[in-house]
């Protein structure tokens, strides 16, 4: 059985105040990466915060971007997933050439998991967790109870090829007030999800897989919302890039090698700026006086 999902998609336990959000991606996760010769450990790892990261703006309601980073002192030193309300990503990651394989902490060593919201109006939202737990997404569970203070939890899986994955999170209480009924709720569900096998998470569809975990449960499945892997880099913006660089360094790079050319380093596209764009770029930038 194979999935041709790209997407994410909400539901909730009706009765409860337990909500859930499901993710399944392969080609767009294969075209983010298309352009990078990533070893296996790295498109794995990565396919896990790509994953996290739309199931973590699905939680969050904004417009504009999110931005999910692990960063690390270790032979992985970044992964980094941008994703925006339209359900678009792109990814990257950078590591040493001694990387070789290794758990998550093993490769990123000393690290940290940043999480940076990027409103189109409004102010700019940083929160930072230590990634100090064997998986990733036991240090996210850390990041929503510290930072958004929501008991979540999540269950990821990557093979290279395929992402998915899924979250439940403990809503406010609105439909049941108990205390001991919420902790007893969120009990059942949990140590059903915790039933899931990766390959459940990678080869079924989402139906499927919510009624095989939860089957004697109520879930109210909405609708799918498509996930795209779109790389926002354009001449426009190098050109941005370029004018808050120093002219005369960049003229010298003009006067040595004819040309400027700048790597997207998420799809890496690349582009070239002649002498007559350059001299544009800085006459038309406002001079500060
Ligand atoms: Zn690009």
């Amino acid at each position: 059985m194979s999935r041709t999902d790209n997407a994410v998609q909400r539901f909730i336990f009706e009765n409860t105040d337990i909500r859930g959000e499901i993710v399944s991606l392969n080609h767009s996760y294969v075209d983010a990466l298309a352009a990078h010769n990533y070893p296996e450990v790295v498109r794995r790892l990565l396919g896990e915060l790509v994953a996290s990261a739309l199931l973590l703006s699905t939680t969050l309601k904004f417009e504009g971007l999110l931005t999910l980073q692990a960063r690390g002192d270790g032979p992985l030193t970044l992964l980094m997933v941008e994703c925006t309300d339209q359900r678009t990503f792109r990814a990257v990651a950078q590591f040493r050439d001694d990387l070789s394989e290794g758990t998550l902490q093993e490769l990123l060593g000393k690290a940290s998991l940043l999480i940076t919201v990027d409103p189109v109006k409004g102010k700019r939202y940083q929160g930072i967790v230590p990634l100090e737990k064997e998986t990733l997404s036991a240090s996210l569970e850390d990041y929503f109870s510290q930072s958004v203070q929501l008991q979540t939890r999540l269950w990821l899986a990557c093979d290279g090829q395929t992402c998915g994955g899924f979250l439940l999170q403990a809503l406010p209480a609105s439909v049941e007030l108990s205390e001991d009924v919420r902790a007893e709720s969120w009990k059942r569900m949990t140590a059903l999800a915790e039933t899931t096998q990766d390959a459940e998470l990678l080869e079924l569809d989402h139906e499927t897989l919510l009624v095989r975990l939860f089957h004697e449960e109520t879930v109210r499945i909405f609708d799918k919302e498509p996930v795209r892997f779109v790389c926002t880099c354009s001449q426009e913006r190098s050109a941005k890039i370029i004018s808050t660089l120093d002219r005369k360094e960049i003229e010298s790079i003009i006067e040595e090698e004819g040309q400027v050319a700048m790597d997207c380093q998420f799809c890496n596209h690349q582009y070239v700026f002649g002498k007559a764009d350059i001299d544009a770029i800085f006459n038309e930038k406002p001079q500060l006086h």
